[in-house]
Protein backbone atom coordinates (compact mmCIF):
# COMPACT_ATOMS: atom_id res chain seq x y z
CA UNK A 1 0.00 0.00 0.00
CA UNK A 2 2.87 2.22 0.72
CA UNK A 3 4.23 1.94 -2.79
CA UNK A 4 0.40 3.11 -4.15
CA UNK A 5 0.75 5.87 -2.07
CA UNK A 6 4.09 7.37 -3.22
CA UNK A 7 2.56 6.55 -6.67
CA UNK A 8 0.01 8.75 -6.32
CA UNK A 9 1.04 11.17 -4.35
CA UNK A 10 3.44 12.42 -7.92
CA UNK A 11 -0.81 13.45 -9.20
CA UNK A 12 -1.34 15.66 -6.63
CA UNK A 13 2.41 16.84 -5.07
CA UNK A 14 5.13 17.20 -7.71
CA UNK A 15 6.92 19.69 -6.04
CA UNK A 16 7.76 21.98 -3.07
CA UNK A 17 5.28 24.67 -4.37
CA UNK A 18 2.06 22.30 -4.59
CA UNK A 19 2.84 20.47 -1.24
CA UNK A 20 2.22 24.02 -0.10
CA UNK A 21 -0.69 24.81 -2.36
CA UNK A 22 -2.66 22.33 -0.69
CA UNK A 23 -1.38 22.72 2.96
CA UNK A 24 -2.75 26.85 2.75
CA UNK A 25 -5.70 25.40 1.02
CA UNK A 26 -6.60 23.51 4.03
CA UNK A 27 -5.71 26.38 6.08
CA UNK A 28 -7.80 28.58 4.36
CA UNK A 29 -10.59 25.72 4.03
CA UNK A 30 -10.53 25.81 7.91
CA UNK A 31 -11.34 28.98 8.32
CA UNK A 32 -8.02 30.40 9.11
CA UNK A 33 -7.83 34.68 9.48
CA UNK A 34 -4.01 34.50 9.72
CA UNK A 35 -1.62 31.94 7.86
CA UNK A 36 1.71 31.87 7.97
CA UNK A 37 4.29 30.01 5.71
CA UNK A 38 7.99 29.50 6.70
CA UNK A 39 10.57 27.78 4.03
CA UNK A 40 14.21 26.37 4.11
CA UNK A 41 15.81 26.07 1.31
CA UNK A 42 12.90 26.35 -1.10
CA UNK A 43 10.76 23.85 0.35
CA UNK A 44 13.11 20.68 -0.04
CA UNK A 45 14.45 21.31 3.75
CA UNK A 46 10.93 22.58 5.74
CA UNK A 47 7.82 23.46 5.10
CA UNK A 48 5.94 24.75 7.27
CA UNK A 49 1.96 26.17 7.74
CA UNK A 50 0.66 27.55 10.60
CA UNK A 51 -3.03 28.68 10.48
CA UNK A 52 -5.54 30.14 13.09
CA UNK A 53 -8.42 28.28 11.99
CA UNK A 54 -11.03 25.20 13.27
CA UNK A 55 -8.01 22.91 14.28
CA UNK A 56 -8.36 19.29 14.52
CA UNK A 57 -9.24 16.99 17.70
CA UNK A 58 -6.81 14.32 18.21
CA UNK A 59 -9.15 11.46 16.35
CA UNK A 60 -9.75 13.16 13.16
CA UNK A 61 -5.70 14.07 13.43
CA UNK A 62 -5.79 10.54 12.32
CA UNK A 63 -7.98 10.36 9.90
CA UNK A 64 -7.20 12.93 8.19
CA UNK A 65 -4.43 11.19 7.26
CA UNK A 66 -5.73 8.03 5.58
CA UNK A 67 -6.58 8.44 2.11
CA UNK A 68 -9.80 10.06 0.66
CA UNK A 69 -11.16 10.80 4.18
CA UNK A 70 -12.06 14.42 3.38
CA UNK A 71 -14.04 16.32 6.03
CA UNK A 72 -15.60 18.19 2.98
CA UNK A 73 -17.22 15.45 0.38
CA UNK A 74 -19.33 17.92 -1.96
CA UNK A 75 -22.38 17.15 -0.30
CA UNK A 76 -23.69 20.14 -2.97
CA UNK A 77 -22.55 22.97 -5.24
CA UNK A 78 -21.97 25.65 -2.57
CA UNK A 79 -19.77 23.21 -0.36
CA UNK A 80 -18.04 23.13 -3.85
CA UNK A 81 -17.55 26.55 -3.75
CA UNK A 82 -16.84 27.42 -0.30
CA UNK A 83 -13.93 24.82 -0.47
CA UNK A 84 -10.50 24.09 -2.13
CA UNK A 85 -10.48 20.64 -0.86
CA UNK A 86 -12.58 17.50 -2.33
CA UNK A 87 -10.74 14.36 -2.17
CA UNK A 88 -8.97 13.87 1.14
CA UNK A 89 -5.90 12.90 -1.17
CA UNK A 90 -3.33 16.08 -0.13
CA UNK A 91 -2.37 14.54 3.51
CA UNK A 92 -1.52 11.52 2.85
CA UNK A 93 0.11 12.33 -0.32
CA UNK A 94 2.52 14.43 1.52
CA UNK A 95 2.78 11.82 3.80
CA UNK A 96 3.84 9.26 1.83
CA UNK A 97 6.88 10.98 0.46
CA UNK A 98 8.06 13.03 3.35
CA UNK A 99 8.60 13.43 7.54
CA UNK A 100 5.20 14.92 8.53
CA UNK A 101 4.27 16.46 11.57
CA UNK A 102 0.85 17.84 12.45
CA UNK A 103 0.34 19.68 15.74
CA UNK A 104 -3.44 21.00 16.03
CA UNK A 105 -5.50 22.20 18.64
CA UNK A 106 -9.37 22.97 18.96
CA UNK A 107 -10.46 26.15 20.68
CA UNK A 108 -11.12 24.85 24.34
CA UNK A 109 -9.59 21.24 23.68
CA UNK A 110 -5.87 20.21 24.68
CA UNK A 111 -3.63 20.02 21.34
CA UNK A 112 -2.58 16.99 19.46
CA UNK A 113 0.65 15.81 17.69
CA UNK A 114 1.48 12.49 15.41
CA UNK A 115 4.10 12.16 13.19
CA UNK A 116 4.55 10.08 9.81
CA UNK A 117 7.71 9.03 8.62
CA UNK A 118 7.18 8.49 4.68
CA UNK A 119 3.53 6.53 5.05
CA UNK A 120 5.17 5.05 8.40
CA UNK A 121 3.25 5.88 11.76
CA UNK A 122 6.24 7.23 14.26
CA UNK A 123 3.89 8.60 17.01
CA UNK A 124 1.39 10.72 18.51
CA UNK A 125 1.23 12.71 21.97
CA UNK A 126 0.14 15.87 23.55
CA UNK A 127 1.08 19.20 21.58
CA UNK A 128 1.43 22.93 22.91
CA UNK A 129 0.38 25.13 20.30
CA UNK A 130 -2.45 27.97 20.07
CA UNK A 131 -5.45 26.71 18.60
CA UNK A 132 -4.96 26.20 14.99
CA UNK A 133 -3.09 23.87 12.87
CA UNK A 134 0.56 23.74 12.28
CA UNK A 135 2.18 21.24 9.82
CA UNK A 136 5.99 20.67 9.23
CA UNK A 137 6.67 18.69 5.75
CA UNK A 138 10.68 17.70 5.96
CA UNK A 139 12.69 15.84 3.57
CA UNK A 140 10.14 15.82 0.60
CA UNK A 141 10.87 13.88 -1.68
CA UNK A 142 13.99 12.32 -0.45
CA UNK A 143 13.28 8.84 -1.00
CA UNK A 144 11.63 9.26 -3.97
CA UNK A 145 14.95 8.95 -6.30
CA UNK A 146 11.70 9.35 -9.44
CA UNK A 147 10.30 12.87 -8.51
CA UNK A 148 13.61 13.95 -7.21
CA UNK A 149 15.35 13.80 -9.63
CA UNK A 150 12.53 16.31 -11.03
CA UNK A 151 12.94 18.72 -8.62
CA UNK A 152 15.08 21.93 -9.67
CA UNK A 153 17.43 24.28 -7.35
CA UNK A 154 16.38 25.95 -3.79
CA UNK A 155 16.33 29.29 -5.82
CA UNK A 156 13.55 27.90 -8.66
CA UNK A 157 11.42 25.91 -5.91
CA UNK A 158 11.42 29.16 -3.83
CA UNK A 159 10.24 31.19 -6.96
CA UNK A 160 7.51 28.63 -7.49
CA UNK A 161 6.25 28.69 -3.43
CA UNK A 162 6.13 32.39 -3.66
CA UNK A 163 4.26 32.42 -6.88
CA UNK A 164 1.94 29.96 -5.07
CA UNK A 165 1.70 32.38 -1.95
CA UNK A 166 0.79 35.28 -4.50
CA UNK A 167 -1.97 33.41 -5.73
CA UNK A 168 -3.66 32.22 -2.86
CA UNK A 169 -3.29 35.44 -1.15
CA UNK A 170 -4.99 37.68 -3.83
CA UNK A 171 -7.52 34.87 -4.18
CA UNK A 172 -8.45 34.95 0.01
CA UNK A 173 -7.47 39.16 0.35
CA UNK A 174 -9.61 39.29 3.85
CA UNK A 175 -7.20 36.71 5.33
CA UNK A 176 -3.50 37.87 6.80
CA UNK A 177 -0.50 35.85 5.50
CA UNK A 178 3.33 35.78 6.11
CA UNK A 179 5.70 34.47 4.57
CA UNK A 180 9.59 33.35 5.53
CA UNK A 181 12.44 31.70 3.37
CA UNK A 182 15.44 31.10 4.88
CA UNK A 183 14.96 32.92 8.04
CA UNK A 184 13.64 35.72 6.20
CA UNK A 185 10.55 37.78 6.11
CA UNK A 186 9.79 38.24 2.43
CA UNK A 187 5.90 38.81 2.65
CA UNK A 188 3.64 40.41 5.52
CA UNK A 189 0.01 40.81 4.05
CA UNK A 190 -2.98 42.50 6.10
CA UNK A 191 -6.40 41.89 5.30
CA UNK A 192 -6.82 44.00 2.58
CA UNK A 193 -9.73 44.96 0.17
CA UNK A 194 -9.16 42.77 -3.13
CA UNK A 195 -7.80 45.63 -5.60
CA UNK A 196 -5.78 47.03 -2.60
CA UNK A 197 -4.27 43.12 -1.77
CA UNK A 198 -3.35 43.04 -5.65
CA UNK A 199 -1.86 46.13 -5.82
CA UNK A 200 0.82 45.27 -2.96
CA UNK A 201 1.49 41.60 -4.92
CA UNK A 202 1.81 42.71 -8.56
CA UNK A 203 4.51 45.21 -9.75
CA UNK A 204 3.99 48.43 -7.88
CA UNK A 205 4.40 49.93 -11.34
CA UNK A 206 1.19 48.65 -11.97
CA UNK A 207 -0.11 51.25 -9.97
CA UNK A 208 0.56 53.44 -12.47
CA UNK A 209 0.90 51.75 -15.92
CA UNK A 210 -2.64 49.20 -15.40
CA UNK A 211 -5.90 50.05 -16.52
CA UNK A 212 -8.63 48.86 -13.79
CA UNK A 213 -11.30 46.34 -15.32
CA UNK A 214 -14.98 45.66 -14.56
CA UNK A 215 -17.36 44.44 -17.05
CA UNK A 216 -20.09 41.78 -17.10
CA UNK A 217 -22.12 40.02 -19.25
CA UNK A 218 -24.95 37.33 -19.18
CA UNK A 219 -24.24 36.70 -15.25
CA UNK A 220 -20.11 36.64 -16.25
CA UNK A 221 -18.19 39.45 -14.50
CA UNK A 222 -14.82 40.13 -14.52
CA UNK A 223 -12.92 42.30 -12.50
CA UNK A 224 -9.04 43.24 -11.83
CA UNK A 225 -6.59 45.43 -13.57
CA UNK A 226 -4.71 45.07 -16.53
CA UNK A 227 -1.34 46.87 -17.59
CA UNK A 228 -1.64 49.38 -20.80
CA UNK A 229 0.45 47.74 -23.58
CA UNK A 230 2.70 50.25 -23.45
CA UNK A 231 3.99 48.69 -19.74
CA UNK A 232 6.10 45.84 -21.61
CA UNK A 233 8.35 44.44 -19.04
CA UNK A 234 8.09 41.33 -21.01
CA UNK A 235 7.36 39.44 -17.78
CA UNK A 236 6.08 36.29 -18.12
CA UNK A 237 3.89 34.25 -15.69
CA UNK A 238 3.02 37.40 -14.44
CA UNK A 239 -0.42 36.52 -14.78
CA UNK A 240 -2.45 36.07 -12.09
CA UNK A 241 -6.05 34.58 -12.94
CA UNK A 242 -9.07 33.25 -10.85
CA UNK A 243 -12.30 32.03 -11.49
CA UNK A 244 -14.93 32.04 -8.48
CA UNK A 245 -11.71 32.83 -6.34
CA UNK A 246 -10.09 30.33 -7.38
CA UNK A 247 -6.50 30.41 -8.57
CA UNK A 248 -6.39 28.97 -12.16
CA UNK A 249 -4.22 28.69 -15.08
CA UNK A 250 -6.73 27.80 -17.65
CA UNK A 251 -5.75 27.74 -21.55
CA UNK A 252 -9.07 29.50 -22.48
CA UNK A 253 -8.12 32.36 -19.84
CA UNK A 254 -4.86 32.64 -20.77
CA UNK A 255 -5.67 32.75 -24.77
CA UNK A 256 -8.33 35.54 -24.44
CA UNK A 257 -6.23 37.95 -22.63
CA UNK A 258 -3.24 37.24 -24.86
CA UNK A 259 -6.03 37.83 -28.12
CA UNK A 260 -6.99 41.07 -25.94
CA UNK A 261 -3.35 42.23 -27.08
CA UNK A 262 -3.63 41.06 -30.12
CA UNK A 263 -1.11 44.05 -32.19
CA UNK A 264 -1.13 46.27 -29.49
CA UNK A 265 1.78 44.14 -27.59
CA UNK A 266 5.22 42.38 -29.62
CA UNK A 267 4.88 38.61 -29.68
CA UNK A 268 7.58 38.21 -27.33
CA UNK A 269 5.78 40.29 -24.54
CA UNK A 270 3.59 39.36 -22.00
CA UNK A 271 1.34 41.94 -20.35
CA UNK A 272 0.95 41.70 -16.70
CA UNK A 273 -2.74 40.67 -15.23
CA UNK A 274 -4.80 39.91 -12.40
CA UNK A 275 -7.96 38.89 -13.65
CA UNK A 276 -11.56 37.50 -11.47
CA UNK A 277 -13.63 35.89 -12.95
CA UNK A 278 -17.13 35.57 -11.46
CA UNK A 279 -19.20 32.91 -12.94
CA UNK A 280 -22.22 31.24 -11.83
CA UNK A 281 -22.30 27.21 -10.66
CA UNK A 282 -24.22 26.14 -13.34
CA UNK A 283 -21.52 27.76 -15.90
CA UNK A 284 -18.20 26.49 -14.84
CA UNK A 285 -16.65 23.60 -13.24
CA UNK A 286 -13.38 23.78 -11.25
CA UNK A 287 -12.65 20.43 -10.66
CA UNK A 288 -11.80 18.85 -12.93
CA UNK A 289 -7.90 18.16 -12.18
CA UNK A 290 -6.95 17.28 -9.26
CA UNK A 291 -4.58 20.18 -8.93
CA UNK A 292 -7.57 22.42 -9.81
CA UNK A 293 -5.83 24.73 -12.13
CA UNK A 294 -7.96 23.88 -14.78
CA UNK A 295 -11.41 25.05 -15.57
CA UNK A 296 -13.95 23.41 -17.89
CA UNK A 297 -16.70 26.35 -18.48
CA UNK A 298 -20.39 24.95 -20.38
CA UNK A 299 -20.04 28.08 -22.80
CA UNK A 300 -16.49 28.50 -23.51
CA UNK A 301 -16.83 30.95 -26.75
CA UNK A 302 -19.15 33.09 -24.23
CA UNK A 303 -16.43 33.79 -22.03
CA UNK A 304 -13.55 34.42 -24.49
CA UNK A 305 -15.97 36.80 -25.61
CA UNK A 306 -16.49 38.77 -22.29
CA UNK A 307 -12.87 38.94 -21.61
CA UNK A 308 -11.84 39.55 -25.14
CA UNK A 309 -14.25 42.33 -25.59
CA UNK A 310 -13.89 43.68 -22.18
CA UNK A 311 -10.18 43.63 -21.49
CA UNK A 312 -9.84 45.17 -25.53
CA UNK A 313 -12.58 48.14 -24.15
CA UNK A 314 -10.74 48.92 -21.44
CA UNK A 315 -7.39 49.07 -23.26
CA UNK A 316 -8.95 50.97 -26.00
CA UNK A 317 -10.22 53.62 -23.80
CA UNK A 318 -7.29 54.22 -22.27
CA UNK A 319 -5.35 54.68 -25.50
CA UNK A 320 -7.06 57.89 -26.34
P1 LIG B 1 -9.25 17.66 1.49
O1 LIG B 1 -8.75 19.05 1.69
O2 LIG B 1 -9.50 17.35 0.05
O3 LIG B 1 -10.40 17.32 2.38
P2 LIG B 1 -6.70 16.88 2.60
O4 LIG B 1 -5.92 15.63 2.50
O5 LIG B 1 -6.08 18.12 2.08
O6 LIG B 1 -8.09 16.63 1.88
O7 LIG B 1 -7.11 17.09 4.11
C1 LIG B 1 -7.80 16.04 4.79
C2 LIG B 1 -8.63 16.59 5.92
O8 LIG B 1 -7.80 17.03 6.98
C3 LIG B 1 -9.49 17.79 5.56
O9 LIG B 1 -10.73 17.40 4.99
C4 LIG B 1 -9.66 18.47 6.90
O10 LIG B 1 -10.73 17.88 7.60
C5 LIG B 1 -8.38 18.14 7.65
N1 LIG B 1 -7.40 19.25 7.61
C6 LIG B 1 -6.31 19.33 6.83
N2 LIG B 1 -5.62 20.47 7.06
C7 LIG B 1 -6.29 21.13 8.02
C8 LIG B 1 -6.11 22.40 8.70
N3 LIG B 1 -5.06 23.20 8.41
N4 LIG B 1 -7.02 22.75 9.64
C9 LIG B 1 -8.08 21.96 9.92
N5 LIG B 1 -8.31 20.77 9.32
C10 LIG B 1 -7.44 20.35 8.38
MG1 LIG C 1 -6.97 19.77 1.02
Amino acid sequence: PELINRIAAGEVVERPASALKELVENSLDAGASQVSVRLSAGGLELIEVADDGSGMAAGDLRLALERHATSKLPGDAIDRVASFGFRGEALPSIASVSLLTIESRVSGADGWRIQIDHGEFMGEGPAALPPGTRIRVEQLFEKVPARRKFLRSPRAEYAACLDTVKRLAMARSDVAFTFDHDGRRILTLQPAEPPARVAELLSHELNRHGVGIDCEREGLRLTGVISLPTFNRGVADQQYLFVNNRPVKDRLLVGALRAAYRDLIARDRHPIAALFLDAPLDEVDVNVHPAKTEVRFRDPASVRGLIVGGLRRALDGESQ
